[in-house]
């Protein structure tokens, strides 16, 4: 079957899934510094748990942040640079104690608040100095309150200045690189959205903006450039993130082909336009007992979309929808990034992995490949409507025009007469050919046909004649410009010369009489389309009666019966 579409889907997941298995390893490294943790009270000291071994975890596990407060103790070997930072994912806390003991027993603190945390520019971390003790350190103790990531513990590192930033900078490069990249999509949307207003291709352009502007925020890059507090910084991560999710829901409700998808499947997407922002906000704000449980509960809020996102996607694909493989192959690193993320954070692991790099990663694919999904979708949808714009045209082509002659016929006519009457067409003329019935008695129905075909060769339109065939063998001509009535009448004087050229099977002249009416005001005041035409009527009425082959002229706004200039052939 699809087995292309799948090779390609099996050729993403090899990308993220190595990167992402690698960080679940990551996730005990093996420290030359000693770190030891405990849950105390906020009316707690380290001096007064120090001693108690049972409160005290060495090594990476048990992390929890149910208790307000947690005292990190790292011991240092004795060799080495001494540090001189903490660094530790990015998160609110309520206060913190850093105290450095030297090798003496002497001991130095410092109150760390909330903002004076400097954020890093290429990964999601913050750091602060630690106090300087007078001899090379011993112990450093961390003590923090009321965290709001477990990750706060869990990742809290020492290291040299250098460190902070929590990458190099090629990586805020590759990062700043990536933030551009991934605003790209927005250009081409409006592009597209100009030639097709679907709104599909908004909600790609946002999520687009979003994407861009998440990656650039929990990557720090946005450091570089804008001093933002470590409260603005949160709440712009998670509803940049939150946005770029709903929108892409929204994105995928309207980009699934009709009939691929049912309406209750669009509505469950769009339903986690409420559902993702309730819970980032949760996670946000929620303070008091519900702050250890504002992270498990953002995350497992994730599950579900995960849920119906994967639904939708199967029925799509089960339906035989084209748009939904590029949606498939887009979010497949970003769900397994995602449930991986989740996982952790439910507590699968020793401390939640950010798999901040596979994120990035994830995200980048994901505009890239929605990219790709959205430029084929325009082009379908672009070539459905050309050609449903050139089949109305084409039947209001055969609408409007004689088949036999091609020329207008009078639907056509009555619907563009107003606006021929504006642009200068200022006569109308009846062309009725003499005792046709005889040439269809005589020489049958086809040759009269031929007949016609050679008449509408002679009136055919230029710039300044449009020729109708108003019905049977009658036709309709109106002027423009200077000499109209000698045009008209040299038009009519041409018919027999032309029938006897080109149906020479005919042993008579076909004539033809006209009533013509000359001097239309542009604007037709006071003149309706049949007054005019009743008009010119008349005046070949009476061009038959006179003994046909001739032209009777009138002005508009007059009446026939005026005596008139008779022209004979
Ligand atoms: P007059 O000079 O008084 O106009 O005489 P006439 O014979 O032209 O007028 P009449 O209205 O009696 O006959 C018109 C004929 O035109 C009758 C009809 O068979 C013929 N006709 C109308 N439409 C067509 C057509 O599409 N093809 C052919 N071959 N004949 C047609
Ligand atoms: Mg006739
Ligand atoms: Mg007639």
């Amino acid at each position: 079957m699809a087995t292309p579409f799948f090779r390609i889907l099996l050729a993403l997941i090899a990308i993220v899934a190595p990167a992402a298995i690698s960080q679940v390893a990551r996730a005990e490294p093996a420290q030359a510094v000693r770190v030891c943790h405990a849950g105390a009270a906020l009316t707690e000291t380290y001096a007064q748990i120090a001693q108690d071994t049972a409160r005290w975890t060495c090594g990476p596990t048990n992390w929890s942040i149910l208790p307000p407060r947690t005292i990190l103790r790292f011991e240092l070997p004795g060799t080495g640079t001494p540090p001189t930072l903490l660094i530790t994912r990015l998160t609110r806390f309520s206060a913190m104690r850093l105290t450095v003991i030297g090798r003496d027993g002497r001991s130095v603190s410092r109150d760390v608040t909330q903002s004076s945390m400097v954020p890093g520019t290429a990964d999601w971390v913050m750091s602060t100095q630690l106090p300087q003790a007078p001899v090379p350190a011993r112990t450093v103790i961390v003590q923090i309150d009321n965290p709001r990531h477990v990750g706060m513990l869990s990742d809290a590192r020492l290291g040299p200045a250098s460190a902070g930033q929590g990458g190099t900078l090629t990586d805020e490069l590759a990062l700043a690189a990536l933030c551009g990249m991934l605003a790209m999509p927005l250009l081409f949307n409006f592009m597209f959205y100009r030639v097709l207003r679907r709104p599909f291709l908004l909600w790609h352009a946002a999520t687009a903006l979003f994407m861009a502007a998440t990656t650039l925020v929990t990557s720090g890059v946005i450091n570089r450039f804008a001093a933002l507090s470590l409260t603005t910084l949160c709440v712009l991560s998670v509803y940049t993130w939150a946005s770029g999710m709903v929108t892409a829901a929204f994105f995928s409700a309207d980009l699934i082909e009709e009939g691929m998808i049912d309406v209750h499947h669009r509505r469950l997407l769009r339903l986690t336009g409420v559902w993702i922002p309730l819970w980032s906000t949760f996670y946000l704000f929620a303070d008091g007992p519900l702050r250890a449980w504002a992270t498990p509960l953002y995350f497992m809020s994730f599950l579900p979309v995960f849920g119906v996102f994967a639904w939708v996607m199967t029925v799509a694909r089960l339906r035989g929808s084209r748009a939904i493989n590029f949606q498939i192959a887009a979010w497949a690193p970003m769900l397994i990034t995602g449930l991986i993320r989740v996982a952790t954070g439910m507590g699968a692991t020793a401390a939640p992995l950010e798999l901040q790099f596979e994120q990035h990663l994830s995200i980048a694919l994901e505009v890239i490949i929605t990219s790709l999904g959205v430029a084929d979708r325009f082009l379908l949808l672009k070539r459905e409507r050309d050609e449903a714009k050139a089949e109305a045209h084409r039947h209001r082509q055969e609408a409007d025009h004689d088949p036999l002659t091609g020329l207008l016929n009078r639907r056509g006519l009555e619907q563009r007469f107003a606006m021929l009457l504006a642009s200068g067409f200022s006569a109308m003329a009846i062309i009725d050919l003499d005792l046709f019935k005889m040439v269809n008695d005589t020489h049958g129905h086809a040759t009269g046909d031929d007949v016609l075909r050679a008449v509408a060769h002679v009136l055919a339109a230029d710039d300044q004649t449009l020729a109708v065939r108003w019905g049977g063998e009658e036709f309709l001509l109106l002027l423009a410009g200077t000499d109209i009535a000698a045009r008209a009448e040299r038009r009519r004087l041409a018919i027999p010369v032309r029938v006897a050229t080109d149906v020479p099977s005919l042993n008579r002249l076909v004539t033809a009489s006209m009533g013509l009416v000359e001097r239309i005001p542009r604007d037709g005041s006071d003149l309706s389309f049949s007054d005019l035409y009743n008009h010119c009527d008349r005046l070949l009425y009476e061009a038959k009666l006179r003994g046909r082959n001739r032209t009777r002229y009138g002005l508009a706004g007059q009446l026939a019966l005026k005596p008139a200039i008779t022209a004979k052939a």
